[in-house]
């Protein structure tokens, strides 16, 4: 197979290298990529929504599988780019149509699936410029705290939680009023706080059936004890204590296969991955949101962990023969720690040369995220730089791995977080 993967992050150097182990692997290149991917395949100068250069590119190179790392060129339709053009029809995307990838694109069109389809997840009423004065009095009479988000993507920032109604009174005006997010949040979701931990759940399907992934839980504060600004995500863990075998039976039953049979009776079309965004309340779980893609720093715990062959269980979804997959899980933890640039989440510099970068053995793998090579030299080219993924017995030990690692690797102005999942430490 010769495969397109797009992205630049973590989540693609981790998901690059798990495609490029693979028998099945022929060509890899990465669009844009980054000084990691680089080792894994070939990168490409090219956005991941520019779609004509990407047409231009697969028919070129005889690509056979294009995988997007991000929401942005599912969001965007790259699917649909795909299927409506007869060059490239035959070349399967593993992403959702456009419609699919609605389940992140839009917050009410989610809420609205969900509630169709029986779905637990917090109570909400969606509000816009026509009924906005109702939205007001909604407000106004709403316990506190509330949680106010912007309907389409802002890049992790269109959630607010205000335990004050003056504060919420106010974003709600910004957001329709003065298009803060500007169309993102033309549309305003209210919804219901719903207090308990949060964990990141997986799943790859066909839209038809599905395969449970390894879990996770990410990091997303700057600071440690999650204090301070929101980042992409500063860490994760895999496995997540508290997600035994009853509860993960309740996240299948309650959420998983109401979620892909709802796709399914909707005829919503969905080869690839699902990450639901869960929180457990009181033993309950509850979807805080549907992602149509995995998470960063999430699959540089869930890939290490997850001991198939990617590009089988790719081909399966394409079959559709995904149920004859079986998954199997590295019984290990596994611990990432991800080094950001001096100022992240705010402004950074960039270009910072990087040295110490361990290779990668079986317990330990250091994925590149925002760095560029130039030359023989590593360089600094983003906010978060480098994740540091361990593989020990115990969660305690594989953070210590990473952290050692962490401390190892040098550039100037390097920031992490030492306490990874340290509520289970
Ligand atoms: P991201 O891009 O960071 O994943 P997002 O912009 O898509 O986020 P959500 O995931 O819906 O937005 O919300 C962001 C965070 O806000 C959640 O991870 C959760 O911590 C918190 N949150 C969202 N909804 C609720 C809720 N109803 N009750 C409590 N906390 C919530």
């Amino acid at each position: 197979m010769n495969i397109l993967l797009l992205g630049s992050g973590g989540r693609e150097h981790a998901l690059a290298l798990k495609m490029s182990q693979s028998p099945l692997c022929g060509k890899l290149f990465i669009a844009p990529g980054n000084a990691g991917t680089a080792q894994c395949g070939t990168n490409v100068n090219m956005g991941v929504s520019e779609f004509d250069k990407i047409r231009s590119f697969c028919l070129e190179q005889e690509i056979t599988m294009v995988v997007p790392g991000s929401e942005e060129a599912l969001v965007n339709g790259i699917f649909d780019y795909f299927a409506q053009d007869e060059a490239l029809k035959h070349i399967p995307v593993m992403g959702p149509s456009k419609l699919g990838a609605q389940l992140e694109g839009s917050k009410a069109f989610a809420k609205l699936f969900m509630e169709r389809q029986g779905i637990p997840t917090a109570a909400y009423r969606e509000f816009s410029e026509e009924n906005y004065e109702e939205g007001i009095a909604y407000i106004k009479q709403h316990s506190l705290p509330i949680v106010l988000k912007a309907d389409g993507l802002a890049a992790g920032k269109g959630v607010v939680i205000t335990s004050n109604h003056d504060e919420a009174l106010d974003e709600f005006s910004q957001m329709i009023k003065s298009a803060k997010f500007g169309d993102a949040s033309r549309k305003v979701v209210i919804e219901q706080f719903l207090s308990g931990i949060e964990l990141s759940v997986f799943v790859l399907t066909d839209g038809h059936t599905y395969k449970i992934l390894p879990e996770a839980k990410d990091y997303k504060r700057i600071g440690e004890g999650d204090k301070g600004l929101n980042t992409g995500g500063m860490g994760a863990v895999s496995p997540v204590p508290f997600a035994d075998a009853a509860f993960l039976k309740l996240v299948e039953d309650k959420v998983i296969r109401p979620t892909v049979d709802g796709l399914s009776k909707e005829g919503i079309i969905y080869p690839g991955f699902i990450f639901f965004g869960l929180i457990n309340v009181a033993g309950e779980p509850f979807v805080i949101e549907y992602n149509c893609r995995m998470g960063d720093p999430e699959t540089e715990v869930v890939m290490p962990r997850l001991q198939n062959d990617l590009l089988e269980l790719f081909t399966a979804v394409n079959e559709g023969n995904l149920s004859a997959q079986t998954i199997y899980t590295d019984q290990r933890a596994a611990a990432t720690v991800m080094l950001v640039s001096k100022g992240y989440p705010e402004a950074y510099e960039k270009n910072k040369s990087i040295t110490g970068i361990p290779q990668p053995t079986q317990d330990q793998i250091v994925f590149h995220a925002g760095t560029r090579q130039d030359g023989t030299t590593v360089l600094t080219n983003g906010g978060r730089v480098l994740a540091v993924t361990s593989l020990a017995t115990s969660l305690s030990l594989a953070l210590a791995h990473s952290v050692q690692t962490a401390n190892q690797i040098e550039f100037e102005g390097k920031n992490f977080r030492k306490d990874i999942g340290y509520e289970f430490i």
